[in-house]
């Protein structure tokens, strides 16, 4: 439970579980031509030839293709390409859109059960940020 604090940690707001629900059925994982490289040289093969087989476009570019089951083609009890995965992925659930709008921490918690609600709105806002802030640097 939240006992108050003035400063909150990433640790403090957010556990992943590895339960893969992010991995299901979430709008794509976006995978940028850095990306395409680095995964395509963990699997050994071609870029093109990843993106034939493991990629689909959508209207604002690429993503990961997901299996007949709604989950991401490299999910299989858990990320099978962790050491390169997507930005996206590596960035949940300290993204921008929350820093924009606190509410879509409470919306992303609905389908993340490692994210915590009950610390206030602009605690989380900051250590997002400070989250953010340390991936530029
Ligand atoms: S839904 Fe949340 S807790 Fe589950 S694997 Fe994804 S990030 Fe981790
Ligand atoms: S790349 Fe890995 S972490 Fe990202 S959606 Fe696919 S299985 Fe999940």
């Amino acid at each position: 439970m939240y006992s108050k604090k003035e400063e909150i940690f990433p640790e403090d707001v957010f556990q992943c579980n590895m339960c893969g629900d992010c991995c299901k059925g979430f709008g794509g994982t976006y995978v940028n031509e850095d990306e395409i490289t680095a995964i395509s040289r963990f699997l050994n093969i071609e870029s093109a030839l990843f993106t034939e087989k493991y990629c689909q476009k959508n209207r604002t570019g690429m993503v990961l293709s997901q299996k007949d089951d709604g989950y991401c083609i490299f999910w299989d009890t858990k990320c099978t390409i962790h050491p390169v995965k997507p930005h996206m992925c590596n960035a949940w659930p300290f993204i921008e859109a929350v820093v924009k709008d606190i509410s879509n921490w409470r919306i992303m918690a609905v389908m993340c059960p490692g994210i915590r609600t009950d610390f206030p709105d602009g605690l989380v806002a900051s250590c997002v940020q400070k989250v953010i802030d340390n991936r530029k640097k």
